[in-house]
């Protein structure tokens, strides 16, 4: 029986993560640990269901309604970042890392810590400290399995291959919400409109972040820092169809694709049953229907987020945590209705020029410590060019 925890359990990813462990037949898994935030109610549900031994929400005041929500269950409860902590060090074969946004940093790595597999859609984590994601995997002797689907997509498309081999890579976007929308219209962009994606039914955050492009942006530094690609190695291409998750490009002029349908449960399912491929419910592709796949270049002009991911990539140091950290703050004032869906963007940029050369950032190391303090001055900065 295989011990399996869920950070961000309550969440889009966890919820078809859960899915597919309630499809499993009996006995196969021991669910060790479930988090989650404010959804308390979920959390219990589903620790209950799946029998967890401890359920954990994040937020210290939620303790007593977890506790409540939990009574007679015989699931252990906790509350708080530390709570957080002990419950992603549990040993577990198996940890799915999904909370949204820096927030999963700490939790990922405390897994990682403990030696197991760590399926990893919290891109966040590898974005803002990458080399020390993969120096904890290293150091414990864990493995981590790339969740997002395009990185799973790499991922298989490069199984057997020669990495030497590989000359480029170009991972797909839909175009999220404002694809077809006329330019000059975008700057007036509500958060309903942004928060609808055309092919994939995931968190708000993710689902803004695609319509905007940042996400697409956060994926090519974590293509980077997963496979270790050069940034002139990584192309991105619009394709509205999201049939196609990413390609990967060799040096005889080959090209792998993989070919899947948009939904989590292929990618999640793939993490949880590797090195097997197992059955999945997904829904077979059916290629005549679809009819056609269709590719263009991104518009620099409609996505200026992207372009940040390569100013980023070559900066290098702790530039992703600054980036990261300031792109969630830029999302937090689109939400909360005081900036333009266009204006993230440059409001990112500045804080990614303004603290360039910042004494406290020019750190050798990238530890826990230095990345929280980049994160914090960027969050910090982002509400000053705000
Ligand atoms: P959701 O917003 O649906 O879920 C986020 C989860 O994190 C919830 O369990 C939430 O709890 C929890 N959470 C929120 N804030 C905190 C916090 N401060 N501390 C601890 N836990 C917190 O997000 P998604 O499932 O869409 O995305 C999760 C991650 O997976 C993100 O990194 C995203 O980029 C990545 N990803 C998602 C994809 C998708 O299809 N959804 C695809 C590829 C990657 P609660 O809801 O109880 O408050
Ligand atoms: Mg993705």
């Amino acid at each position: 029986m295989r011990r399996l925890s869920i950070l961000g359990a309550t969440g889009s990813i966890g919820q078809n993560t859960l899915d597919l462990v309630r499809r499993a037949p009996e006995g196969a898994y021991r669910v060790a640990a479930l988090t989650g935030g404010r959804n308390i109610a979920q959390l219990a549900r589903d620790a209950r269901e799946f029998k967890a031994e401890i359920a954990v929400t994040a937020h210290d005041d939620l303790l007593e309604p977890l506790r409540d929500a939990l009574a007679g269950s015989g699931v252990e409860a906790g509350a708080g970042a530390g709570a957080l902590i002990d419950a992603a060090e549990r040993p577990a074969d198996w940890t799915m890392s999904a909370i949204v946004g820096a927030a999963g940093l700490a939790p990922g790595l405390a897994a990682l810590g403990q030696g197991g597999t760590l399926a990893l859609a919290n891109k966040e984590s590898l974005v803002a400290a990458g080399p020390l994601m993969m120096r904890r995997a290293r150091v414990a002797g864990a493995r981590i399995l790339p969740v997002d689907s395009e990185h799973s997509a790499i991922f298989q498309a490069l199984a057997g291959e020669d990495s030497d081999a590989v000359s480029r890579v170009v991972i797909t976007a839909s175009g999220g919400a404002f694809r077809d929308r006329p330019l000059k219209d975008l700057h007036r962009a509500s958060v309903a409109e942004a928060s609808c994606h055309p092919n994939w039914n995931m968190g708000q955050r993710i689902t803004i972040d695609s319509a905007s492009m940042f996400n697409k942006a956060l994926e090519v530094i974590e293509a980077r820092e997963y496979f270790g690609f050069d940034p002139d190695q990584i192309e991105v291409l619009i394709h509205p169809q999201s049939i196609i998750h990413a390609l990967v490009g060799f040096r005889d002029g080959g090209l792998m694709a993989h070919v899947g349908p948009p939904d989590m449960r292929h990618a999640i399912g793939y993490a949880l049953n590797w090195p097997e491929r197992r059955a999945l419910p997904v829904e077979p592709l059916d290629l005549a229907r679809i009819g056609r796949l269709d590719f263009t270049a991104p518009d620099p002009a409609r996505y200026p987020a992207l372009g940040l991911a390569w100013h980023v990539m070559r900066a290098g140091g702790l530039a992703g945590a600054v980036f990261n950290a300031a792109k969630e703050r830029a999302l937090d004032h689109f939400i909360a209705g005081r900036v333009g869906f266009m204006e993230m963007a440059g409001l990112v940029e500045a804080v990614l020029d303004s603290l360039e050369a910042h004494p406290d950032l020019a750190a050798p190391e990238i530890t826990l410590e230095t990345v929280r303090r980049a994160d914090h001055l960027a969050r910090q900065q982002l509400d000053a060019h705000a």
